[in-house]
């Protein structure tokens, strides 16, 4: 049955825009689809097909943009492959240093789009927090992104994309050989050329989360299909503990999303009731609490060493009593959840129905929370000054856009009076 509001799916297809030197773009393709391409293009399947392993690895371990670096490529084949092909990358329209280290990106798309990342480095780890859609369409109440329209789903390539290019600004590419990780023997190539080994330790980009802009379960093919590719052991080769996937509760899509991608999974709750969750967290009239921890409990992998994350927003006076905090023990037990509860201080934006809950409240809250021997850290706020932290995200264009349309407005009934 279809709930009025905004939460159910909007399917907004997305064509590849052509570009206009008819070139194709690789990102974000896998393997077997840039085999694809190159047999189209004219060469036999099997010389395809290494050549596809090849460019993979290039692409997506190395980081290039350029064919001509290529060393084990047939020194002919590169300009061919230019001549058909582009490595992209999202474009950076602006990139912002908060005071605490976090940094956002507003990344444009080839059919002007905007859409934001944030990176937040921590002393043992650096989590880079990728959206999976155009604004979006549940309209959660605490939440900046949930009050812009939604305008499309990200590709494959938008999505893998922002690591990619977070790779980039970090200067995270390894410069290594991949002449060993592949069998190939090609003479006119020059492999051969002294490359540093690649390494991964020291590493500044560690952890990926999909809590960026947008239900990642409501672009659930693209999505799976570009951490696919960043947990390629012959690309990104980020492992799948290191990745976690947060959804508002799609309970129909969290079975799949477990088979087929297999990430960590986190649970944006935020409150214990029916009546405050239908009211902050929309989708919530869909699939009720109690659907959705039963989903959670029959999520496949949730174990006590990979356990379920909620995420629970302080919000004064809503959701923060020490009986909620009691309640949120009690649904944890009764669905015998492998669980960690992640307290957020609500992070405030222009116009937003709430305020924070007192540092003193949240502290009460979690320690009833660990006194039940659930783990119930807060949160620190990062990247606040930029509008970067948890439920900020909405893009600069979409600020601007609504202003400009309020100046187009007034315009307009200044000519009309
Ligand atoms: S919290 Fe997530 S799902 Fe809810 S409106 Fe914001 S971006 Fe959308």
């Amino acid at each position: 049955m279809q709930i009025p509001g905004h939460i159910d799916p909007v399917p907004i297809p997305r064509t590849v825009t052509p570009r206009a030197d008819g070139r194709t773009d690789l990102l974000g393709l896998s393997s077997p689809q840039i085999g694809d391409l190159l047999v189209e293009a004219g060469l036999d399947v099997r010389q395809a097909k290494l050549r596809a392993k090849q460019l993979f690895h290039w692409i997506y371990h190395h980081g290039l943009t350029d064919f001509a670096p290529m060393t084990d490529m047939a020194k002919a084949m590169r300009p061919w492959l230019a001549e058909r092909f582009v490595i992209g990358r999202p474009q950076v329209i602006e990139a912002q240093l908060s005071t605490d280290g976090t940094r956002k990106w507003l990344l444009r798309s080839d059919d002007g789009q905007d859409y934001e990342m944030v990176f937040i480095p921590d002393d043992d780890r650096g989590t880079l927090c990728v959206s999976s859609q155009v604004g979006c369409t549940l309209n959660c109440r605490f939440c900046f992104t949930g009050t812009m329209r939604l305008v499309r789903n990200l590709t494959p390539g938008e999505i893998v994309g922002q690591v990619m290019l977070a790779r980039d600004a970090l200067g995270e590419w390894p410069n290594g050989n991949m002449a060993s990780q592949l069998d190939d023997s090609d003479d006119n190539s020059d492999s051969d050329d002294e490359a540093p080994e690649y390494t991964a330790d020291g590493r500044m980009l560690t952890n990926i989360v999909m809590m960026g802009m947008g239900e990642p379960l409501y672009n659930f093919e693209h999505v799976r299909d570009a951490l696919k590719i960043v947990m390629d052991g012959a690309g990104l080769a980020l492992s799948k503990r290191r990745i976690t996937l947060s959804t508002s509760g799609v309970v129909p899509m969290m079975a799949r999303a477990s088979e087929e991608i297999g990430v960590n999974l986190a649970v944006s709750l935020h409150a214990v009731t029916n009546a405050v969750r239908d009211e902050i967290v929309p989708l919530n009239r869909k699939y009720a609490i109690d659907e959705l921890l039963a989903a959670c409990a029959a999520y496949p992998g949730a174990n006590n060493a990979r356990r379920i994350t909620f995420e629970y927003v302080m919000l004064k006076g809503k959701n923060d009593s020490d009986e909620d905090a009691r309640e949120l023990v009690r649904l944890i037990n009764q669905y015998k959840l492998p669980a960690k509860v992640n307290l957020i201080p609500f992070n405030p934006w222009p116009g937003a129905d709430y305020e924070c809950s007192s540092p003193e409240r949240i502290r009460r809250f979690s320690s009833i929370v660990f006194g039940a021997g659930i783990s119930a850290p807060i949160r620190t706020p990062r990247g606040r000054d930029i509008m970067a932290a948890c439920g900020q995200l909405k893009s600069a264009s979409e600020r601007k856009s609504r202003a400009e349309l309020d100046r187009m407005a007034e315009e307009k009934s200044a000519a009309l009076g």
